[in-house]
């Protein structure tokens, strides 16, 4: 197994740490959403469905093998809750991601109201207006509607997964992604901060875009962050020089 990555018993700590987060913030109604690492070996931690991710304790998480197929805990013994039967359909959603992205480490799915608003209205956010953003996210696309629970929704997300870090989902929610739990949160955190932004923004009366040079300058300056370069397909801002024709 590789060393540089952490224990699983952390990964269990951290993923019911993250749900409690989400939760806090409100991303997570009910039993909403779903979180998943990818440990050293390829195996998948999950949480199981039908529960409140702020009551997560770690022996209720469920180990997966890439494929989803049940695995056993080398840690911990095999246990009953490591069952086909409390994973959620969604993850399918995660295992697709992490088969496209083999440096992804963490997958998390929420329901943030906004974002959510969003993807309910068919709109992506993807027009230019924060340095942040298109600095740590980029833009992020809004899949077709697929109905959760079917194979239609990792088919769905699937076109943006190698060309974005977070996906909305058409009248659904949202799916950040990362090299680890933390980075997979802020992702969460950062969609849901842009939609507010720009949703304020179009009350106050109209969003004034960055432009491609402005946004140019800013992806550019990743490096100095060392952060790696976006892929070169990545999926495209809106900004000044071509929104008009886009609204
Ligand atoms: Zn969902």
């Amino acid at each position: 197994m590789n060393r540089t990555f952490p224990a699983e018993s952390q990964l269990r700590r951290e993923i019911c740490a993250a749900g409690r987060t989400l939760r806090e913030l409100g991303y997570l109604p009910a039993a909403a959403g779903n979180l998943s690492v990818r440990l050293g070996d390829g195996r998948i931690l999950a949480t199981p469905s039908g529960v409140p991710k702020g009551e997560l304790s770690p022996r209720k998480l469920i180990l997966l093998q890439a494929d989803g197929t049940p695995a056993r805990s080398r840690t911990r013994g095999p246990r009953r809750s490591d069952s086909l039967r409390h994973v959620s359909s969604e993850i399918a959603m995660h295992l697709r991601i992490y088969a496209l992205r083999p440096e992804v480490r963490a997958v998390c799915h929420a329901h943030p109201p906004v974002a959510t608003g969003f993807a309910v209205a068919g709109r992506a956010l993807d027009t230019a207006v924060l340095g942040e953003v298109a600095i740590l996210l980029g833009a992020v696309p809004l899949a077709p509607y697929a109905a959760p629970g079917t194979q239609e929704l990792p088919d769905s997300i699937a076109p943006f997964v190698t060309r974005a870090n977070a996906v909305l989902l058409a009248n659904h929610g949202v799916v950040a992604f990362g090299e680890d739990l933390r980075t997979a949160v802020q992702r969460m955190e950062i969609v849901e901060h842009c939609a507010r932004v720009i949703l304020v923004a179009e009350l106050a009366g109209g969003a004034k875009l960055l432009t491609r040079e402005q946004v140019r300058a800013l992806v550019a300056s990743r490096e100095r962050y060392g952060l790696p370069p976006l892929p070169a397909d990545a999926v495209p801002w809106v900004v000044a020089e071509d929104s008009a024709g886009k609204r």
